[in-house]
């Protein structure tokens, strides 16, 4: 699990972007992931001091890497559901990091949970890079998939996993949701569109923005893209409401 404020990140909110926007959902963010994304705004799952992955708070006065003993909470499944069922709230979001690391403690999640309660409902975060099991699958009521871009700054033959593509682009459940930071990555997502056969109707298309200002600013065009392709747009709820606050 990720650590923040000494605890395991568990926390009661809203989904802040994608489907489903405005959902409230408990949200049990794991460590550690298999990307390194130069904007990714969880670098404190992954940007372990001693590593040597770039990240664009790198030149900001005051930050650092992060020390892997810190911010990693280790705990067992049962006081993790304990925790999640003491939220009036059955809509959880598995989130990281790459939460499909972990398939098979999530699944022991999933399991007890459901244990406790036949209306929770499960949804995963997930980079799009690995394969689920059949059992985790069938555990999962819904993929938010966010495919990795060269904007993101990881070697392509590390986030574009075909096997991964194909498995979610065939998937009733998987919805995909690209971070754009400029037009140039249209043609990139279009191009895994035709390549994978996804169809317009599972994405959504977000800014990459971290501050409110940004996001301001990359709204309109991204909008027109939309309205031009048929897909979705999806702001960042979070991003509006609580900039960039960790845990909320
Ligand atoms: S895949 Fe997600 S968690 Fe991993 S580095 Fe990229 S943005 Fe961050």
């Amino acid at each position: 699990m990720a650590r923040l404020d000494g605890r395991p990140e568990i926390f009661h909110s809203i989904q802040g972007e994608g489907k489903s926007i405005g959902v409230p959902s408990v949200f049990v963010r794991t460590s550690l992931c298999n990307l390194h994304c130069i904007w990714c705004d969880t670098d404190y799952t992954w940007n372990w001091v001693g590593t040597r992955f770039p990240h664009v708070h790198d030149a900001l006065p005051g930050y650092r890497k992060f020390q892997k003993k810190e911010w990693i909470a280790e705990c067992d499944i049962e006081t993790i559901a304990e925790e999640v069922a003491g939220f009036p709230c059955k809509n959880v979001i598995l989130t990281g990091g790459e939460p499909m690391l972990q398939q098979s403690a999530l699944l022991r999640l999933m399991e007890l949970l459901r244990s406790k309660s036949t209306d929770y409902r499960f949804e995963i975060e997930t980079n799009g890079t690995l394969v689920p099991s059949v059992d985790f699958d069938a555990s999962i009521d819904q993929y938010n998939v966010s495919p990795k871009l060269e904007n993101s700054n990881n070697p392509r033959k590390l986030r574009e996993k075909p096997a991964a593509y194909r498995f979610f682009s065939q998937s009733p459940k998987a919805n995909f949701k690209f971070v754009l930071a400029a037009e140039n990555d249209l043609r990139e997502v279009l191009q895994l569109l035709d390549t994978y056969h996804i169809p317009a109707d599972k994405i959504w298309l977000m800014p990459e923005a971290t501050q409110r200002e940004t996001l301001q600013e990359k709204r309109q065009w991204l909008v027109e893209i939309c309205k031009k392709y048929g897909f979705r747009y999806s702001d960042r709820l979070h991003v509006q409401i609580w900039g960039s606050k960790k845990g909320v």
